[in-house]
């Protein structure tokens, strides 16, 4: 077998097979297939898609890439969750300690910034110290003492997506319903779970952009738990709008420590409770979502999510004293305040052109060698369908070099949009998939 038939192959529309694609998952890991056949086979994905089996056997090869984490039996009550991307997707770091401080256990693992989308992983190392490269063994050691963890693709776990995701951020080839599907799938196989809950994006800060898009994703995501018996749920929710208010890498960290604080935007506290009451009712912790839901408020309500934050960040290495102290956190050398210009609602903020005042900024790549800069970043100031007058605070900069703010400035001029009359809001829980 050949790399270059098999990109062939898929360039002119055929389907794979499970060899080829078992081979070329193996070789790319290996290293014996070069980063440019790697990424002329996403191109040709991309453009030609996969059928749902093709999807599968790309999910399982990937996630066989590596090393399958084993827990022992007394580690129960097993929960993941993942977003299919987003901008200002902050909810993971606040559900992984969460969820644990209601009795679950979660080894989360999660992906870097992708295409105009935040990652979970820069967004935690941006707390000083923090490590998210962890050995196998010290997940096990993290489960059993703090009933969570928060890891990525290593060597060891799922080393194929960390391959392939490092190239599509930075050739372009993201968008595509069975990459993410497999990437996403792919980490969650190699790790032991009862119950896995998605949050399957769609809007201006989406990969999907449409309905039936994101439908798709959510179908095959569910197809490829149902192959191998994980209960899989999934909630499709809108971003039209960045998540919460903070846009960047410790901006972010430091808006999920207020929201265990119980002092984030509301919007996200809710989307947070709904998504956490599904990981407790599928870990087996109550036996209705109502009931959940309400363990869930408690803990949150309690402090715990907080006080278990504090003991991960500790444990992976991370400087706790953040949690008090948010100067602890990388801070930008420069801020700037951008003001309403008329009077009005806010009836658009466009959470794609937010993300791409960020990555102005800094705080994305497009190479795979950039260093992406933790302290950049954007905080909204106002909501959508807030009343707003002319010279009302609209959005603050957290910048380092002054050629970068007049771009970003644009973009974020032009993110929000005011009119005479007011948005009717819809809900960001869209629809439930079971
Ligand atoms: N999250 C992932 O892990 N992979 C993707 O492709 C998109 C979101």
């Amino acid at each position: 077998m050949r790399a270059v038939d098999i990109i062939r192959k898929k360039r002119d529309g055929e389907i794979l097979d499970e060899a080829e694609i078992q081979f070329f998952v193996s070789q790319a890991t290996s290293g014996a297939i070069p980063a440019y056949q790697v990424s002329a086979f996403l191109m040709a994905v991309v453009w030609r898609g996969m059928s749902v089996s093709e999807t599968q056997w790309l999910a399982f090869a990937m996630g066989a890439s590596g090393a399958h984490l084993d827990l022992p039996a007394h580690i129960g009550h097993r929960v993941d969750k993942h977003s299919t991307g987003g901008v200002g997707d902050k909810t993971s770091p606040i559900l992984v300690p969460l969820v644990a401080a209601c009795g679950a256990i979660v080894p989360m693992t999660s992906g870097r910034s992708l295409g105009y989308t935040g990652g979970t992983l820069d967004k935690l190392e941006s707390i000083p110290g923090f490590r998210t490269a962890l050995s196998p063994d010290e997940i096990r050691v993290m489960l059993d003492r703090h009933g969570c963890c928060m890891v990525g693709q290593t060597d060891s776990i799922a080393p194929a997506d960390r391959l392939f995701y490092g190239l599509r951020d930075v050739t372009a080839t993201v968008e595509s319903v069975p990459l993410i599907a497999a990437s996403i799938m792919s980490k969650k196989l190699a790790v032991d779970l009862d119950g896995l809950v998605l949050d399957v994006t769609m809007g201006r800060g989406a990969f999907m952009k449409s309905p039936s898009d994101a439908r798709e994703l959510a179908e095959r995501l569910v197809a490829i738990g149902t192959e191998v018996r994980l209960p899989t749920r999934v909630l499709m929710t809108s971003m039209d709008a960045p998540r919460g208010h903070a846009v960047g890498n410790a901006v972010e960290i430091i808006e999920c420590v207020k929201t265990l604080k119980g002092q984030g935007p509301s919007g996200l506290e809710r989307l947070v409770v709904s998504l956490a009451a599904e990981m407790v009712h599928l870990a087996g912790l109550e036996s209705t979502l109502e009931a959940s839901e309400q363990r869930v408020s408690g803990v949150l309500a309690s402090g715990k999510g907080l006080e278990q934050f504090q003991q991960v960040i500790t444990a992976q290495g991370g400087d706790p004293r953040i949690i008090d102290d948010y100067r602890l956190m990388p801070v930008a050398a420069h801020r700037q305040m951008i003001k309403a210009s008329r009077n009005g609602y806010l009836v658009q903020l466009d959470a794609e052109l937010v993300a791409r005042a960020t990555i102005v900024l800094g705080a994305g790549r497009d190479r795979v060698d950039v260093e992406i800069d933790p302290a950049v970043g954007v905080i909204t100031q106002v909501s959508l369908g807030d009343e707003i007058r002319s010279g009302d605070p609209l959005a603050e900069i957290h910048y380092q070099r002054s050629e970068d703010l007049p771009e970003a400035i644009q973009c974020l001029m032009q993110a929000f949009v005011i009119a005479d009359t007011p948005p009717k809001l819809g809900p960001v829980v869209l629809e439930r998939v079971a």
